[in-house]
């Protein structure tokens, strides 16, 4: 359709491995803001946020083909909650949930940055290069 009429698609959802399969570029968001962003090539190869790697983890349509044992043994969640909205945690909001937090993590909100030597990708996360 796209092709065809000449537009663009947004596509919103909590599988990466839609994303992979039908779209372009993609903006990783985690309680209202965008973690990561770039081309979809460059950010399954390789996910620069610890949000959108754990996405990979406990994607249905990414785990199925590979699932042995059963995939309801091998499906993964994160571990934690979703902030509240009005009550978000200082500094990165997801360090709460995040396997690689340091103490540095809550000192300030990161930014969304560019990442180095990896032109169009960016990522919101102090231990990004
Ligand atoms: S800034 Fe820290 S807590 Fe946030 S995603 Fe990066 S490593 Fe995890």
């Amino acid at each position: 359709m796209r092709d065809e009429i000449g537009c663009s698609i947004l596509l919103i959802t909590h599988s990466l491995g839609l994303v992979a399969r039908y779209c372009d570029l993609v903006a990783v968001i985690y309680a209202g803001e965008i973690v990561e962003r770039g081309a979809v090539a460059d950010v399954v190869r390789h996910p620069a946020h610890p949000y959108t790697a754990d996405l990979f983890t406990c994607d249905v349509e990414i785990d199925a083909p590979r699932a042995n044992p059963p995939l309801a043994q091998s499906f993964q969640v994160i571990r934690g909650e979703l902030p509240a909205l009005r009550d978000l945690p200082k500094g990165c909001i997801y360090a709460p949930r995040c396997a690689h937090a340091v103490a540095d993590c809550t000192a300030a909100h990161p930014d969304l940055r560019p990442l180095a030597g990896k032109p169009g990708q960016e990522a919101r996360c102090i231990l990004t290069p």
